[in-house]
């Protein structure tokens, strides 16, 4: 494995590319920001929501992509406070909630005054397909981050309200397969490689007693649906500089707590306990990454972190050493919990999906064959 010479993210990142320099896409796009006409930019903000601004009459102006965490909090002031909008908040519920998550939530909703719409979704096929993506693909939350991109897109045709509101562009800001042009357009989100194409056929195959019809919220809408409801959706953060650590300055200025703020867990694995904060076994998801790239989220905020100036390297080389590589026992046991999956069998799953090329077993635990220097 390779590392970024300025932060800490690794080459096996999907899609990351590094310069002749040996420094990454991200922190070279961090380095534009300085560089950046926010005030342009911010005009080109304004120029959309006057093109949407009561172009639906009293309906909503957009539709506000939305979890219970930092970020939603700026993307909701951003466009109810600053732009003067009626936003419609669409959340996909979580299958298990933090309390700090649920007080964030509806504090959230309070502060700005806004409609919001929760889908959950059928918790018997989601604990089907959690099964299903943990043991074919090492996903669990495929299913779950399908709709998270499909549902909003699904209902903005359905509600007719064009304009839909994303926070961050991943790929962009933190490595990814579309993240070499900086775009406000998320029309191609659905392709930045976070959710792999998989034909509903797979799985139908694998489980005769779903059908087509359970897959509802998860189905994205086709081009052609798109361009007829002629759908525009943003990335907030081309037109406003993006900072997980700001958000969350921000959003604690309005009552949101992070889960230090009310002790509710310390997270393992973790140096921060403010993002993706409202949701407990859902994370684990995110923790098969150290098991295919040999990385996850210390290095990932770490290097967002080592970006803005918050951490050095040296500091985050040290932090992702001592706490990547861990699974939080909390988090585990509540997705095994929802799944009823037995913990002896995920741990063979975890197994056969462990990249022996750049993981090996000591004391029964998979860790980086070299640490991160
Ligand atoms: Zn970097």
């Amino acid at each position: 494995m390779r590392y970024c010479k300025k932060c800490v993210m690794p080459d096996t990142r999907p899609g990351i590319k590094f310069d002749d320099e040996g420094v990454c896409y991200p922190c070279r796009h961090h380095e534009t920001k300085a560089k950046t006409d926010w005030n342009k930019r911010w005009q080109e903000l304004e120029k959309l929501a006057d093109k949407y601004r009561g172009s639906n009459g009293n309906y909503y102006d957009c539709i506000n992509t939305v979890s219970a965490g930092k970020d939603s909090y700026y993307q909701t002031y951003i466009l109810k406070e600053k732009l003067g909008m009626n936003p419609l908040l669409i959340n996909i519920d979580n299958f298990s909630w933090t309390k700090t998550g649920k007080q964030n939530w509806s504090n959230l909703l309070q502060k700005f005054g806004v409609d919001a719409h929760i889908m959950s979704l059928n918790p018997k096929v989601c604990k089907k397909m959690f099964r299903m993506g943990l043991e074919k693909i090492g996903k669990p939350g495929w299913y779950f981050d399908l709709a998270i991109y499909a549902y909003p897109i699904q209902m903005a045709i359905k509600l007719g309200i064009p304009l839909v509101v994303y926070g961050e562009n991943t790929s962009y800001e933190y490595g990814g397969t579309l993240g070499d042009k900086e775009t406000y357009s998320a029309l191609e989100q659905i392709n930045n490689d976070v959710i792999k194409p998989i034909d509903w056929s797979v799985w139908l195959k694998e489980d005769p007693s779903l059908s087509m019809k359970d897959f509802n919220p998860c189905i994205y809408p086709s081009a052609e649906e798109i361009k007829r409801a002629k759908l525009d959706p943003i990335y907030l953060s081309y037109f406003v500089p993006w900072s997980q650590y700001k958000h969350m300055e921000f959003a604690r200025s309005k009552g949101f707590k992070t889960l230090d703020d009310t002790g509710e867990w310390k997270r393992e694995g973790y140096i921060e306990q403010y993002n993706q904060i409202d949701t407990v076994g859902y994370l684990t998801d995110a923790w098969f990454k150290f098991l295919k790239f040999g990385f996850c989220y210390t290095t990932a905020t770490s290097s967002v972190l080592i970006r803005e100036g918050r951490l050095t390297r040296e500091e985050a080389v040290k932090l992702v050493n001592e706490e990547d590589y861990k699974l939080d026992r909390k988090m585990l046991k509540d997705f095994l919990d929802f799944i009823e999956y037995p913990e002896e069998k995920f741990w063979a799953i975890a197994d056969k999906f462990a990249n022996k090329e750049i993981l090996e077993k000591r004391n029964g635990v998979w860790r980086l064959k070299k640490e991160v220097q």
